[in-house]
Order: C-alpha cells, then structure tokens, then sequence
C-alpha cells in the first residue's frame, strides 16, 4: 500500500478527529478512494494554475496512498511524469495509478470533458480570490499572485477529506465558493499587487508546520525585497513531513532553516537563518534588546509566544491551529489594540504544564517524581523508564532509546510525536492536537498573506484583532468569522503595564 512512511502522524490527526481508534478502518478507507489530479494548459499558461496544482499534490501526497494524474492535452505526459516525480519526493510510497478510475477527481481545467457519473470538484482562483465548486468548471486568472490559488487547493483540501469521511465526521462540503483572503470577507473582489514587493526586514519564528507554508508562499512571490530572518532551533524530523508542506523525505534531518532558506534565495530578497529559539535569538544577536519591526509568529506554544510579546518587537502577526480552527490574529500597535499576550497569557483556571504533563503521561500522584525530571541536568533514565511503562502498561524496551534525553523532549517525541501510535497507546492519542496538513497550510498562507497587505498598506473596510476559520465547516458569511479581543482583559496582561509601555514608546518613537 502506498502510505507515506511517516503516516502513523496521519492517523494520530484523523484519530484524534474521529475518536476512533480502528487504524484499520481509516487506512480501508483511505486506501479505497483513488485521488485523481486534472489539469489543462492553464498549468503551463496561468501561474496560479501552476501553484495551485503543486499545492494541492503536496498536500494530498501526505496522506492518501493512492492518486492518478489526468490531462487531455497531446504530449501531456511529459509534466505527468514531472508531476508524479514531484509527488513522489513527497511520500516514496505513494501508487500513481492513471490508468484506474478514480473515485474522485480535483479538476484544475476550464472546460474538462465530464463522463457520467464522474465526481468532480472544481478548482480555480483570481488573484486573491480563491474559487472552488461542486458544480461547475472554474479558471484561472494570469497573475503572479499565489495566494488565491493556494487557498483554493486548501479548501479543495479539506472538502475532499470532508467528502471521504462524511458519514464519520457528518461535516458538509462546500457548494460554491468565492472567497477573497485580501478583505476576509465572502464574496470580495479587491486587488493589489504582490510582485516586485519591498518587505523591508522581518522575522519569522517557527518553520514547523504552519511557517514552513509561509515560507512556501513566499516562495511564490515574484521579485521581493528585503531580508527575512528565520528562526528554528530544530532539524526535520521523519514524523513533521505529514503536514510540513515545504519539505519532502530527502530533507529529513536536515535543520529546518537552511532548507526553509534555500527555497528563498532570490536576487534580491535575502533569507538569514537562525539555529536557535527566539530567547537565544534577540539574546545573542541583538543583545537581549529585540529590534525587530515586524515579527511573525508561527510557533506551537502559549510560553513561546508569550515570550516574544514581551520583547516588544514593534508589530506582530500570529497565525494559529487548534481543533479544526485556523486563525490569524494582528497585533500592530500595543499601546492601543490587544497585545499577542493578552490572547495567550494563561487563566488562573488553565492547568499548568506540569498538571498536563502529569495527565498525558498518565502519572498521575506522581508529580514530585516527574518533577524532578523536569530540572535540565536530570535526565531520563532506567527508573523513569520503568514507572511509565509499568503505569501505561508498555513494552519497556521500546522505550530505552530515550535513556538520556530530557523529560521535555521525551514528552514531545512519545506525546506529541508519532511513537505514541507505535506504542498503540489510543487513550493517549485523545489527548494529542495534530493538524491537518491543509490546516496548517492555511494558517502559513495566511501568515504570508497578512504581512504583504501590512506591507502594502492597504486598508481593510473593518480592522480586526482575529480572523479565523473553521476548516471543515462550510465557507460561508459567518465562516472565517473575524472578531476583537478585549485589551488587557486579564488585567495582569504586559501591555497593562506602564513599564513595558514605556519601554514600548521610546523604542518606537511613539
Ligand atoms: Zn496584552
């Protein structure tokens, strides 16, 4: 069967999404439909075409086993073979089957010749709108702009995945959708340009899931300017391919910045990585005093992003996952809009890490010993080992590779990683957020989106704090919904504080 080697992550997500544990069950039904990919020469005439075809066989050859491609153009099997190629780096495994009729076909041409009972869905986009159908054949526009085409692939993304689990999910597809990510509103029809820009200098901290797509997008972008500074402190790991849209199986191992930098480099537009966390980062190039005019912040935890709040950078863009939500929020002035804290800083009913922690390894009445393992210097060892595995009723042995390691990794690896499947442990799969790769596609789109119209200045007819959306529900006037937070809600939130106020003020000549 054609699963990605690093699909036991695929189904950590569908299982945590389905509260189901049958492995099996998800793999039959995955393993029966047979994705089919149609293009026309709008792949060849139309750069969104283009982007949106690339984006959508990413995303799609992360979890299904199965594809085939379809053009009904003379000598198309030169970019058939280019393309299965292409979705081949992404997940060896997968079956190319064009010869097959497919279950379902992501038709990307204008005027495809439809047989009888064919499933179609239709793909299509206008600079920043994105189009998608259930009925009828959409086009392409001819610009340089990405970022319409590549939420349409998102979208399509996530009504394919809607469609094959719908009796599970009992989610509804989409009929008709127009949706312009310039305004963020349904039915939009703005435009500005995206080539030739000048992004000035900006940072980008987290190429994980969601930054490795801001960077893909800005990849995309025709003659930029200016200088991104990306900030990762880790190399890729075999289970981060199921959603890291960027990279594919040869770039395992390899730190995420330099391949995130590589996929950057352009005349004039220069890309500086950083192999270390934000802290590290504003600590020893900046000398604890973070200069940085624009931040945007693609990282996994409240800590982390509470801590980059807190070096006052001047303005910051945040994108988001968490259940099915994907949500963009903007804090460009914090003496005056909620501050990136004020959404994360934790309420006194929130559980801290260490009760977390003590949930999800199933320790519980054993916080003094985990505790202790949370001190830097006191590693794992055979003593921890042994109690985990006896509490979770484990195989001990498959557990001693992580003798040594801190407790923080252990718990992100066992936890948070693929192993726990491995370990055929679905109690603890419950508690475990792994997005989809769609999902985190659009946060890191978005992300991109979001600073070039910062950039652009362009103004939308209502500013809000939080754009967010639901991704398996239906796009719709209410879906993404956009809303405000209050500032300084918790009261004890930095931007409340007259110190950092000050220090925000003078920084920024405000
Ligand atoms: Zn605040």
């Amino acid at each position: 069967m054609g699963f990605a080697k690093y699909f036991e992550k695929d189904l950590l997500a569908l299982n945590k999404l389905m509260s189901s544990d049958s492995d099996r069950f998800i793999k039959e039904k995955l393993n029966n439909q047979l994705i089919c990919l149609e293009f026309d020469d709008q792949y060849h005439s139309s750069y969104e075409a283009k982007c949106c075809l690339e984006l959508l066989i990413s995303i799609i050859a992360r979890l299904y086993p199965r594809i085939s491609f379809k053009c009904d153009l003379i000598g198309a099997e030169k970019t058939i073979t280019k393309l299965s190629k292409y979705a081949k780096k992404i997940n060896k495994e997968i079956d190319i089957e064009n010869d097959k009729t497919p279950s379902i076909i992501l038709s990307t041409c204008k005027k495809p010749k439809q047989l009888k009972g064919e499933i179609r869905f239709y793909l299509g986009s206008d600079n920043w709108t994105a189009l998608f159908s259930t009925t009828r054949p959409q086009s392409f526009a001819f610009s340089k702009n990405p970022f319409g085409a590549s939420i349409a692939a998102c979208i399509a993304a996530s009504n394919l995945f809607r469609s094959v689990f719908e009796k599970e999910l009992k989610f509804t597809i989409d009929d008709n959708v127009r949706f312009s990510i310039l305004d963020q509103y349904y039915g939009a029809n703005f435009n500005i340009k995206t080539e030739n820009l000048d992004l000035d200098e900006f940072d980008l901290v987290g190429i994980g899931a969601i930054g490795s797509a801001t960077v893909w997008a800005l990849s995309k972008l025709k003659g930029l300017k200016g200088r991104i500074n990306l900030i990762d402190h880790e190399k890729l790991d075999k289970s981060n391919l199921q959603r890291y849209i960027l990279f594919n199986e040869t770039d395992e191992n390899k730190w995420k910045v330099d391949v995130a930098k590589k996929h950057l480099n352009d005349n004039k537009f220069k890309p500086v990585s950083y192999k270390k966390k934000w802290a590290n980062y504003i600590g020893e190039d900046y000398k604890g005093s973070c200069t940085s005019k624009m931040v945007l912040v693609a990282v996994d935890s409240k800590e982390e992003r509470i801590n980059i709040q807190s070096s006052l950078p001047q303005k910051i863009i945040n994108a988001y996952t968490d259940d099915s939500r994907v949500g963009i929020s903007r804090h460009l002035n914090f003496i005056e809009d909620s501050c990136l804290a004020c959404i994360y800083i934790p309420t006194k009913e929130e559980k801290g890490d260490l009760t977390l922690m003590v949930e999800s390894l199933n320790l519980k009445g054993q916080e003094n010993f985990l505790y202790k393992y949370l001190q830097p210097s006191n590693k794992i060892d055979h003593e921890f080992i042994d109690k985990y595995s006896e509490k979770n009723d484990l195989e001990k042995n498959s557990l001693k590779e992580y003798i040594g390691k801190n407790l923080t990794d252990f718990y992100s690896e066992v936890i948070c990683g693929y192993k726990v499947l491995e370990l055929k442990d679905s109690k603890l799969v419950e508690k475990v957020d792994v997005p989809l790769s769609f999902q985190s596609a659009l946060a890191g789109i978005l992300l991109a989106a979001e600073l070039v119209i910062e950039k652009s200045e362009f103004s939308r007819k209502q500013n809000f704090d939080v754009t967010q959306w639901q991704i398996l529900a239906k796009i719709n006037k209410e879906n993404p919904g956009n809303f405000n937070y209050i500032k300084n809600l918790s009261k004890n939130c930095i931007c409340g504080d007259s110190d950092y106020q000050d220090v925000y003020k003078k920084k920024w000549n405000i």
